[in-house]
């Protein structure tokens, strides 16, 4: 019975899927883009569902996760979705002016300009960690420019996805947006999905998967994936607060944040200092853990399997483990903020994304090593770098590439909609956020429009040896 139930769903995802792409496809093939006041109309419409149903959507992503902040649902996901909101409908007018273009003298008189136009049906794959940030956060760029939208949210926010999907349904039409729910094998078929532009934010494994399945429709892709991004805390810093600026970004929505500080570096001689820092810090933003609503547990008992298990690998190896423990943590899926010095390089914690709240924190002795240190594995999605030196910061923005960079602090830099926010390399694709995600989720159309003479036609042919004069 149960089999029959899941298997008819799962048909009736896939059957949902191909009828929603061939309605939104037919209106853009069919007409002209949405006006000014349109794409305006639908983000004030997504803005009033948000604030609508704000405490739902704060009690759904909790209880998939188990407990997750409310603050930070409120904060990091709702608060960012409406300052997006704002900067477009603030900044849209301007955006969607044609841009002049320079006109060479050999093609005088003529005119030249740009339009920004839709593209058409943009799919978008979220993942779970930032379940609303990230489905909503492109779909308001992606309205900005004038495009419908598809959003498959992830399986492991069920109660979320759900009700995304319901709380779209009754705001916007069918050929404008839609949420399709479902596992793995939907957002496989999604992916196939001939749309003209597919952003996709999760895992670098899975977004290889995506790009393939996008290069089949000759579909461009947004990449937003993950990776290790490192901290580096130099000698002319106080530990102290460094430690706790660290800690802020790292502990948030317990590590399970694609921009968290995965790992740092610290001169030698400060590394336990640092790691006590760490541990003294998360005492004063989490005084208790299990029964804190402020910290948040882990999404899946296999992530906590595997957090749990790579620090025992870790102390195995002889690494040592600073925790700030609270007994009862493990009924909530929670997993204490964790230290880890001298964790082993060829471990899973030094391997592998850790996406969780246990922090390596690995000494060195000058920054070239540090550099080199970074510089030796995939570039990072996001940098961060603490000194009071100019020069130093400098030297480390330009030393080692990553998608982003926040100087003396973490995590905000992606909080700002005046630059994009992606990746590089294994990291991902292409950014967005503001203006940068209307020009990204838009076909930049370039028009001539020939003057009163047309020189090239007048000239020829018969060329008569123009061209030989022409390209002196
Ligand atoms: P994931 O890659 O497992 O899943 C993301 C989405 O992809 C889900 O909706 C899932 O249903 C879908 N999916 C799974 N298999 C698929 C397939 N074969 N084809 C198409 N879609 C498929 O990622 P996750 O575990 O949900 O999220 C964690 C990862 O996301 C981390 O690596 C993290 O760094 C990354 N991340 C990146 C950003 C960013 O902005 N760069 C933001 C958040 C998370």
């Amino acid at each position: 019975m149960m089999d029959t139930q899941i298997v008819t769903q799962h048909q009736d995802g896939l059957a949902d899927l191909h009828r929603i792409f061939d309605v939104q496809h037919g209106v853009t093939r069919g007409g002209l883009a949405p006006t000014l006041q349109a794409r305006k109309s639908r983000l004030e419409k997504l803005r009033q569902m948000l604030v609508a149903n704000e405490a739902a959507f704060v009690a759904a992503i909790s209880s998939d996760f188990g407990n997750r902040s409310a603050d930070e649902t409120r904060m990091l996901e709702i608060g960012l979705v409406l300052n997006g909101i704002r900067c477009a409908r603030k900044g849209l007018a301007r955006w969607m002016r044609p841009e002049k273009r320079h006109v060479d003298v050999a093609f005088q008189p003529a005119k030249a300009w740009v339009r920004h136009e839709p593209l058409g049906v943009v799919g978008i794959i979220s993942p779970w960690n930032y379940p609303l940030f990230l489905s909503l956060g492109p779909l308001v760029d992606v309205i900005a420019a004038g495009n419908r939208a598809m959003i498959k949210p992830s399986e492991l926010t069920p109660r979320f996805s759900d009700l995304l999907a319901r709380t779209i349904a009754d705001t916007f039409a069918e050929d404008e947006i839609r949420v399709v729910t479902g596992g793995v094998e939907v957002a496989q078929a999604f992916s196939e999905l001939p749309f003209d532009h597919l952003v996709f934010t999760g895992s670098t494994g899975v977004g290889r998967k995506v790009m393939l399945a996008a290069a089949a429709n000759l579909t461009p892709v947004t990449l937003e994936l993950g990776g290790k991004s490192p901290a580096i805390v130099c000698d002319d810093v106080d530990v102290a607060k460094v430690a706790k600026s660290v800690a802020f970004g790292k502990f948030l929505n317990a590590g399970q944040t694609c921009i968290a500080p995965d790992y740092a570096l610290v001169p030698s001689s400060q590394v336990e200092a640092f790691g006590k820092a760490v541990i003294a810090a998360v005492g004063k933003f989490y005084p208790t853990l299990a029964g804190n609503g402020d910290y948040t547990s882990i999404i899946s008992d296999r992530h906590y399997s595997r957090l749990v298990g790579a620090v025992d690998e870790a102390r195995a190896a002889g690494a040592t483990v600073l925790s700030a423990r609270d007994d009862g943590v493990a009924a909530v899926r929670k997993v204490a903020p964790t230290v880890v010095i001298g964790a082993p390089e060829n471990g899973v914690l030094m391997r592998e994304e850790i996406f969780g709240p246990v922090l390596p924190v690995i000494g060195y002795d000058s920054l070239d090593e540090a550099l080199a240190f970074i510089n030796r594995r995939d570039r990072p999605l996001a940098l961060y770098a603490f000194s009071h030196q100019r020069e130093t910061l400098e030297k480390i923005v330009d030393g080692a590439i990553s998608g982003g960079v926040t100087l003396n602090g973490t995590l905000l830099h992606a909080a700002q909609d005046g630059m994009a926010f992606g990746g590089v390399g294994p990291s991902g694709i292409g950014g967005y956020h503001g203006r940068d995600g209307f020009i990204r989720f838009s076909h930049a159309r370039s028009v001539l429009k020939i003057g009163f003479i047309n020189v090239f036609e007048k000239l020829g042919p018969p060329w008569g040896g123009l061209a030989r004069t022409v390209s002196k």
